[in-house]
């Protein structure tokens, strides 16, 4: 079987978590479990996990604390599990670090995908940070000559538009936040203005999107930020 991967699941509702062990072990992965945030920071720690799921509502530690926590050390891909209706609690996980979410109740299938893009992020990571051109469906971002094509054609973004576009490209499947694409693009701390933000999306999107009311490259995440299409 070589290396399988290792998966860390913090969960304090057992039910949840044996049912989610039963799968991800008949999934082929190896599972480490822990029932509280401070259980789950001291596995982490013991047998460095390739993948962390992590529920939000723990008995002892806010779920975005272990994130805090983890992310002084390490960069491991984290995987937010939260009830539904807790859009706040989802965009502190993610600002914290988190790489993604699901939202409870969810079905296996969406579970597993979702973990199949947290491998994607354990491998591969300093290629891609390393690496100036992304390539992603017929879109070309050189980001050393700062040029974008699509297909032959090229594309003049604005500075703000490019940073945003790069800032997105170079997280496929990450959920970005707009506190994030405030940080990173416009440089501030907060998300004050999330119309410049959607602004600067639309017009983004005119640029790069065959059809803009169903984008292929940059989809919505309602309430919380932007994800990059990684397939
Ligand atoms: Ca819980």
């Amino acid at each position: 079987m070589g290396n399988l991967v290792k998966i860390l699941i913090i969960e304090d509702d057992r039910k949840i978590k044996d049912f989610i062990t039963l799968a991800l072990k008949a999934g082929g992965y190896q599972i480490i479990t822990a029932s509280s945030g401070k259980e789950g920071i001291l596995q982490f720690c013991t047998n460095l996990p390739d993948i962390i799921l992590l529920d939000l509502g723990l008995p002892d530690l806010d779920g975005v604390e272990v994130i805090t926590e983890i992310r002084k050390v390490s960069q491991v891909p984290i995987l937010v599990v939260s009830a539904r209706e807790m859009d706040r609690d989802k965009i502190d996980a993610l600002d914290a670090g988190a790489n993604d979410y699901v939202t409870k109740p969810f079905s296996m299938g969406e579970l597993m995908a979702r973990i199949r893009v947290m491998e994607r992020f354990t491998v591969g990571t300093d290629y891609q940070q390393n690496n100036t051109i992304l390539h992603v469906k017929d879109l070309t971002i050189d980001t050393e000559r700062r040029r974008i094509f699509l297909g032959e054609q090229e594309i003049h973004l604005t500075p703000l538009e490019y940073r945003l576009l790069v800032l997105l490209a170079s997280n496929p499947g990450k959920v970005v936040t707009h506190t994030q694409i405030m940080k990173e693009v416009w440089g501030y701390n907060e998300a004050k203005d999330s119309k410049s933000i959607r602004v600067c999306m639309s017009s983004l999107r005119r640029k790069i999107e065959v059809d803009t009311s169903h984008p292929q490259f940059i989809l919505t995440e309602i309430g919380i930020g932007y994800r990059f299409a990684d397939d």
